[in-house]
């Protein structure tokens, strides 16, 4: 198959939705997997807690996780319900445990229990996906406020602090914590000055906690995705002008999709993966990092 060609070069309209930005309203449609993901018990018997996993990337990792015979918790916002819904139909024939945990992650009440309440839930925790993300772009940092960095920061970093520790304390050897960082860890765009800053705080933050979590037999890595087709894009987080052009500029020329990240969380998980630690996989269609 050819990577170019293996998924539709898209050029989305410019348009603005409301943050978070739905997947139900998305223009065009994201793939998450939900007719190609084909699940092989690479994580039978698992039990995973996904942030953001109504829409974009967490729902194609909910959806190759269930697949792969993992139960999941779902974590998003309650007003992500219609895209939530969405998910659980999906899901109805893996033949999984499926919970629902909605809140806000800036909420420390909601932050504080949400690992707590996925282990009971499930029966357990062993594996913990950090993928909620905020991003929203402002084009000089005279218009940046304190308020939006600081949210920026609680989502996308903070929370991760929280999630993590909450995780460790209940995770036995053999889990893994997988965070989401971004291209913009390493080439930001000058219009993402929180968002990126947040994103490079994630490697560090995956490299210093791989080397803690290690000796207990946790496996703490990150995926770094490039332009992906997903509601945080027309939500704010790109200059309306920039979507029709939306990750041209990668080598195969064309945005990606979040079904084609899905594989690297699956990867993370599984016990093959088993002596990579502290490691960042980018998806990203071709850009260069370091
Ligand atoms: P998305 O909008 O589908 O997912 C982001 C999710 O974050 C939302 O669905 C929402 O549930 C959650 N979220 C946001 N604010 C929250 C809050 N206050 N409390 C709780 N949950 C909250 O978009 P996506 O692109 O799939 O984003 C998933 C992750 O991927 C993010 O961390 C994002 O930074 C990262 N990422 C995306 C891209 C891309 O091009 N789409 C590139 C690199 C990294
Ligand atoms: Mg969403």
């Amino acid at each position: 198959m050819d990577p170019r060609t293996q998924y539709p070069k898209i050029s989305p309209p410019e348009e603005t939705h409301p943050i978070p930005g739905l997947d139900v309203d998305l223009v065009p449609k994201a793939d998450h997997g939900a007719k190609t993901y084909r699940g092989t018990g690479k994580l039978a018997g698992r039990k995973a807690l996904i942030t953001g996993a109504d829409s974009g990337i967490g729902a194609a990792v909910a959806i190759a996780y269930a697949r792969e015979g993992a139960d999941v918790a779902l974590a998003y916002l309650p007003e992500e319900g219609p895209d939530g819904d969405v998910v659980e139909k999906i899901l109805q024939d893996a033949n999984v445990e499926v919970v629902h945990l909605k809140g806000n992650l800036t909420d420390h009440a909601y932050r504080d229990s949400l690992v707590g309440n996925a282990a009971n839930a499930l029966g357990g925790l062993d594996i913990l996906v950090n993928n909620a993300g905020h991003q929203v772009a402002i084009e000089d940092i005279a218009d940046l406020t304190d308020e939006q960095v600081a949210e920026t920061f609680e989502v996308n970093i903070l929370a991760m602090f929280t999630l993590c520790r909450e995780a460790m304390d209940v995770m036995p050897p053999g889990s893994s914590i997988i965070n989401t960082t971004s291209i913009q860890a390493y080439s930001p765009s000058e219009h993402l000055l929180d968002y990126a800053s947040t994103k490079a705080a994630i490697n560090n933050f995956t490299k210093g906690l791989a080397a803690q979590a290690g000796p207990k037999g946790i496996r703490v890595n990150a995926v770094a995705p490039g332009p992906i087709w997903t509601p945080l894009q027309p939500s704010y987080g790109q200059p309306p002008e920039a979507l029709p052009k939306f990750g041209h500029n990668t080598w195969l020329g064309r945005a990606g999709q979040p079904a084609e990240v899905a594989h690297a969380y699956v990867f993370l998980a599984q016990p093959e993966s088993s002596y990579i630690l502290g490691e960042t996989i980018n998806v990203n269609g071709g850009r260069a990092t370091p």
